[in-house]
């Protein structure tokens, strides 16, 4: 339990900087400023595909499920489907129409690419493609990264010239780059998506993991604005949208998981919160809506806003606050408290409780 553990925080954290790269880009930006001494080990060359940092999954840990979702409508536009690991196509169709079931209508067509990686073995000493992520034993075939490839271009089709990103994707995949990311790689078709997502072995083990990072992805897919990549913000600063559009995916991604693992959504955010509360203290994290577990801890923010009422669940869940940029959902007063009171809560029976301050109007 323990070596896993490590290996687990080991991922994290070389996952973690990618996404902090993201936020000293914000920073960079906000500040006018131009910085030359960046001491982030990672550098991601390509800012329309940034690499996800999600927490290491030990709350999933152990906890026997399989990725299957009920029957939805189909959407309005098909998934596009380049499925090499072992979960059966109708499954990973199922459950993105179930995603599309839970959200407002959107115009949105998504390629998902998920492949399988062999065992951990750190960082890639032959990567010679600019995306960076955790690296693992290269399993798939020349045919299948080809396939991959191939299904890029087509799906964006001759209006786009996404070649050198397809072949950076194919590239990625064949020296066993692992991710979960979510990209629009043509910026005339914003509405076409990539959601990339692999599979270790460790991962495979997990089913439940899995489908809360196949939710975590789906719905930034659904994100019409990503606030942080434009001039378009949901609060007062880009590091504030930043901190909501990751938070917003996760809250989705706990909720939807806990509803269809049968598990009460109180529960499994206490569990992270129990969690994220225990990195801090052995100092893998901070208590600042920054990396690592940014998602985390603003979701566990965005829940406090809910409990106090100050924001509406709904909206938040069906992706509607993130389906504009002239929303006005988030006051600077609201991002101050979530920020300020995020962690001042005690896990009582299995449910988050907010301190008497933290709830205080
Ligand atoms: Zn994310």
């Amino acid at each position: 339990m323990k070596t896993k553990f490590f290996v687990l925080l080991l991922i994290f954290v070389s996952c973690g900087p990618t996404e902090s790269e993201i936020q000293e880009q914000i920073e960079q930006a906000v500040e006018q400023a131009t910085s030359t001494t960046t001491t982030t080990k990672y550098v991601v060359q390509n800012p329309l595909l940034e690499e996800e940092s999600i927490a290491p999954l030990v709350p999933f840990e152990g906890r026997y499920s399989s990725f299957e979702c009920p029957d939805a409508p189909p959407p309005k536009e098909e998934l596009f489907l380049v499925n090499l690991s072992s979960i059966p196509d109708e499954n990973l169709i199922q459950c993105y129409n179930y995603a599309l079931s839970k959200t407002i209508p959107t115009e949105i067509e998504t390629l998902l690419i998920i492949y399988p990686v062999g065992d951990y073995v750190g960082e890639l000493q032959n990567n010679d493609t600019p995306y960076r992520g955790a690296g693992f034993e290269p399993v798939l075939n020349e045919n299948e990264v080809s396939t991959i490839y191939e299904r890029v271009l087509e799906f964006y089709g001759p209006e786009c010239n996404v070649e050198q990103q397809a072949y950076g994707i194919a590239r990625y995949a064949e020296i066993g780059g692992g991710q979960q990311v979510q990209a629009a790689l043509c910026p005339e078709l914003s509405n076409k998506k990539t959601v990339i997502i692999t599979i270790d072995p460790e991962r495979k083990k997990i089913p439940i993991e899995l489908q809360f990072v196949f939710f975590h992805e789906i719905f930034h897919a659904l994100q019409i604005h990503l606030p942080y990549l434009d001039d378009c913000l949901l609060s007062d600063s880009p590091e504030d949208s930043f901190a909501l559009v990751e938070g917003g995916a996760n809250y989705f991604a706990w909720v939807t998981t806990a509803t269809l693992q049968n598990i009460p959504k109180e529960q499994l955010m206490g569990e992270w919160l129990t969690f994220i509360k225990h990195i801090i203290a052995v100092g893998e994290s901070t208590t600042e809506f920054k990396d690592p577990a940014i998602a985390e801890k603003a979701a566990i923010g965005l829940y406090l806003l809910v409990q106090r009422g100050d924001l509406d669940e709904e909206l938040l869940l069906n992706a509607t606050i993130f389906s504009t940029c002239n929303g006005d959902y988030f006051s600077s007063e609201m991002m101050t408290i979530a920020r300020q009171y995020w962690y001042d809560a005690e896990v009582v029976n299995g449910k988050v409780l907010f301190s008497d301050q933290a709830l205080s109007k």
